[in-house]
């Protein structure tokens, strides 16, 4: 398949990445591909870091897509000139390595797969701090060797990326869907990874359109009993009263169930705050400070809701990467959309 033809395939098919921000795929590999027209050498990295809990899509696409998932990388190192992409790094997590190596290993020695298995490096995800060793500015600082820490942005990695090289970083399901495209089997679905309160627990294939209360009725975990949801990942996600699910499950398309009567409000948030006290890499100190903070007041029988949100809301216009930002997502919203408080963001 030429240049041309591959990014027409995915222009026409309208394919956004899977991994979080749905930036349009063919967008991202025409700026790499420009970029390196001015460079000699540039990387190709599969995000296989997964560190968001309530999230497993990437493990089960790998135990039953290898040849897929592989099969895009090819195509994405075809599309920007093989002898210009120095090297592929697979960063995975640490379980997903041990998992998969040995078989990722066979299947590149596959005819098919001759020009780029050479090129193939893998790279462990550190398990600490595991949520943003998985952000894409934060990977190219690890791979190079340096601080855990999230780069400013721009330069985007398309532009400046590994040791500043023009870099496409794509995610697991996004080189899948590559593949799907390339042999025009794309037709618009996505993985949903749907977990909590169901009965089926599990991944799932539906159409990227498709209501979360839909997703639900049609996977067999639509439930008559009260309950909420927490959509893209279990820490970050948003999340929704049952009544409020007539919308597409975005970002990750990962559906948490909560059975309401079953669900400890305190312990949830307790929960929430935990991780990104946990999680936070230190750099800035709302962040740091504010989680910390956030964390000591929920576990008081009573808090200050004022001084509360007034942190919260601190963390979402002030932090510097995505991990802060993204706290006041799930609090905002849990205390709106389920606990019905009214809330000034
Ligand atoms: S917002 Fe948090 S995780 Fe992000 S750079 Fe600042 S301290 Fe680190």
């Amino acid at each position: 398949m030429t240049k041309t033809e591959i990014i027409k395939r995915i222009e026409n098919a309208g394919l956004a990445g899977r991994g979080g921000a749905s930036f349009p795929v063919s967008w991202k590999w025409k700026s790499v591909a420009e970029s390196l027209k001015s460079e000699k050498e540039g990387y190709i990295i599969l995000n296989a870091a997964e560190g968001e809990p309530g999230v497993k899509k990437d493990q089960y696409i790998l135990d039953n897509y290898l040849n897929e998932v592989l099969n895009g990388i090819l195509l994405a190192d075809s599309y920007l000139t093989s002898n210009k992409i120095k090297k592929i790094f697979l960063y995975l997590n640490k379980d997903y390595l041990k998992q998969f190596k040995k078989r990722i290993n066979k299947e590149l020695e596959k005819k098919a797969f001759k020009s780029i298995k050479d090129k193939i490096e893998y790279f462990v995800k550190p398990s600490y701090p595991g949520y943003i060793s998985g952000e894409e500015s934060a990977i190219l600082n690890i791979i190079e060797g340096k601080k855990i820490r999230p780069r400013l942005k721009p330069p985007y990695p398309s532009c400046k990326g590994l040791y500043s090289k023009p870099t496409l970083m794509q995610n697991v399901e996004t080189f899948y869907d590559i593949s799907l495209v390339s042999r025009n089997e794309y037709n618009g679905q996505r993985f949903y990874y749907i977990n909590g309160n169901v009965k089926k627990p599990g991944v799932y294939r539906f159409f990227s359109d498709l209501p979360i209360e839909e997703v639900l009725k049609r996977s067999g975990n639509y439930t008559d009993e009260s309950f909420f949801v927490q959509v893209g990942g279990q820490a970050s996600g948003e999340v929704l009263n049952s009544d409020q699910l007539f919308v597409p499950a975005e970002s990750t398309a990962s559906i948490m169930v909560y059975n309401k009567k079953r669900t400890d409000e305190k312990k949830l948030i307790k929960f929430w705050l935990r991780f990104y006290q946990k999680e936070s890499c230190g750099n800035c100190s709302i962040c740091r400070e504010g989680t910390y903070r956030l964390y000591e007041m929920i576990k008081k029988d009573e808090y200050d809701k004022k001084l509360f949100f007034e942190i919260v809301s601190s963390l979402k216009e002030t932090s510097f990467c995505a991990l802060g930002a993204s706290l006041p997502v799930p609090i905002y919203s849990y205390f709106k959309n389920v606990l019905k408080e009214k809330i000034v963001e």
